[in-house]
């Protein structure tokens, strides 16, 4: 689905038609073509089965579908699903009327009573109004038509036809429902994306990243496997805030999650913890691994990091490091990066200090 989505918005879109409307233009399109191809046909078959008011009807509603995909390569998306329905609307009892109900016909109302809720472009109390509009036409139909009985030639088909009515009108039904379900999923991925990403630098925040830590400490766990974190910290961030204002401090943030996503390996976990605090874990990394790890990044930090209008200042950072032993919660293993770091601030900053696993205990 994912992969289709994909191609209808990146090729082939005719200029007028704005991105976010190509899925509508294109569904629409589709719906287009079909059913005026199928009341093209329906011309000489009602004329030759001798119900020719019903040929002359087709040959209006060919110029209203016709008319509707127009609108629709114009850009014009809600007055071709208003021009669609009213045409389905006034064929379904005109068909009713001719035809009588067994043939089937007013089964389309259905269909665009879904598709007249869609359109997003009339307010909800005109667009339920509307599609209200069909259903009570559809009951009022059933209340009286009842009576009104086929007259003409192939008899013996209408049974068949009912059925082929059924099966076409639940088609746009289908689709409609579709859209509804794609656009919930796609709305439910970017809203459990944006509650899991910090929106200032994209990296994961304090909730994801405690949720990623845990299971990855699980996983470590089972397989015997190491994991250490490091707590890191800007050292005197808010002098930069203060020397070169809040939104070049908001700059450097970004940087280093930029810097850290260069540098750390695809499985490491990366999140921003609180204001200028980074919280990196490291799985399959021992203490001394990650200390060296950690202090090569410190080392890289002051020549990559750089505040934008003073390319000399030198941003650094205090990290601490600990090695999550089995056993150990993700709670205190935090605590001991945290005593840690402080360790790095209090022996002067730009420094890693490492607490060996042994010592939680
Ligand atoms: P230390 O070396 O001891 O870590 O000193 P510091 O100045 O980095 O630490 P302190 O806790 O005194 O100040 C942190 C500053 O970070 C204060 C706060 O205004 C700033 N800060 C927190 N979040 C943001 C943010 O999202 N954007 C910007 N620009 N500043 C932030
Ligand atoms: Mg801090
Ligand atoms: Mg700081």
């Amino acid at each position: 689905m994912r992969k289709i989505t994909n191609y209808l918005t990146h090729s082939g879109r005719p200029s007028c038609i704005e991105e976010k409307d190509f899925r509508r233009f294109v569904i629409i399109s589709v719906l287009g073509v079909f059913a005026g191809a199928v009341h093209l046909v329906l011309i000489p078959f009602f004329f030759s089965i001798g119900a020719v008011e019903m040929s002359a009807i087709n040959v209006i509603s060919v110029i209203a579908w016709g008319y509707s995909l127009l609108l629709n390569s114009r850009g014009e998306h809600a007055n071709a699903i208003i021009l669609i329905c009213t045409e389905v609307w006034i064929h379904s009892v005109l068909a009713v009327i001719y035809l009588g109900l067994d043939v089937g016909f007013q089964h389309y109302l259905w269909a665009i009573s879904a598709l007249a809720i869609l359109n997003t472009r009339l307010n909800f109390l005109y667009a339920s109004l509307y599609s209200f509009s069909f259903i009570l036409t559809f009951a009022l139909l059933y209340q009286f038509c009842g009576d009104i009985s086929y007259q003409y030639k192939f008899s013996e088909y209408v049974t068949v036809a009912h059925f082929i009515n059924i099966m076409i009108a639940g088609i746009p039904f289908i689709i409609s429902l579709t859209v509804i379900r794609f656009i919930s999923v796609t709305q439910e991925e970017i809203m459990n994306k944006q509650a899991s990403l910090d929106s200032l630098t994209g990296l994961y925040n304090r909730r994801m990243a405690t949720e990623v830590a845990l299971k990855t400490m699980q996983q470590a766990s089972r397989k015997g496997e190491p994991v250490s974190i490091a707590l890191g910290d800007i050292d005197y961030f808010k002098r930069i805030n203060d020397t070169f204002g809040h939104a070049e401090g908001d700059h450097v943030l970004r940087e280093v999650a930029l810097f850290f996503r260069s540098r750390l390996r695809e499985a490491d976990i990366i999140s921003r913890w609180g204001g200028e605090e980074f919280l990196i874990v490291l799985p399959g990394v021992d203490g001394n691994s990650a200390y060296s790890k950690i202090d090569k990044l410190r080392q890289f930090f002051e020549k990559e990091v750089k505040v934008e209008n003073d390319t000399n200042y030198a941003v650094q950072v205090s990290f601490g490091v600990v090695e999550c032993t089995t056993g150990v919660t993700f709670e205190e293993c935090l605590k001991r990066a945290d005593d840690a770091l402080y360790l790095s601030k209090e022996n002067g900053r730009n420094k890693v200090t490492l607490v060996s696993a042994f010592m939680l205990k």
